[in-house]
């Protein structure tokens, strides 16, 4: 009974070491949106970077580019679902951003289709969870430190960056 006992409690160990080693590491397609939006920062951009995913493979990247295409329209979503090109049904996709889609990107969300949304954060911007919810969008926030330290750090290098792209005066 006794070596059965430190048996079951090994076994308990070991599942508890696999749990703490899973929670450290990061989703790898928030990470590969998080590359995205420091692939913007580099160009002088907003850093917010994002991948389309189906079936586990990302069919899209991209990153938001108003400063780099002079374009207000292009943010990391919109960026990153014209990379994927006409892709046909959205409704087996899955939309990683680093930041909390805006209404903008929301409304393209339920527009095309994508059932789920997970993002990085949406500590420095809230963005539009319960707009894509109240369509049956399945959004997950992540709280991941590393995205709300690139977003923290570049509205406090560039405020007057990130003031006109969510719109305020
Ligand atoms: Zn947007």
């Amino acid at each position: 009974m006794q070596v059965r006992g430190c048996f079951g409690y090994r076994i308990l160990l070991g599942l508890l070491r696999q749990k703490t080693k899973k929670q450290k590491m990061k989703d790898e397609f928030l990470m590969a949106a998080i590359a995205e939006a420091k692939k913007g920062l580099e160009e002088g951009g907003i850093p917010i970077g994002s991948v389309l995913v189906k079936e586990g493979k990302i069919i899209g990247r991209g990153h938001n580019q108003r400063v780099q295409k002079d374009d207000p329209m292009t943010h990391a979503e919109t960026d990153c679902l014209r990379n994927a090109g006409r892709i046909g049904s959205y409704k087996e996709t899955t939309l990683y951003s680093t930041l909390m889609p805006c209404y903008m990107c929301a409304g393209t969300v339920v527009q095309f289709g994508i059932k789920k949304v997970i993002v990085g954060e949406s500590k420095t911007f809230p963005g539009a969870p319960e707009f894509m919810r109240s369509h049956g969008v399945e959004v997950v926030d992540l709280s991941d430190p590393e995205c709300v330290e690139m977003m923290e750090k570049f509205i406090r290098d560039k405020p007057e960056l990130w003031n006109e792209d969510i719109g305020v005066d």
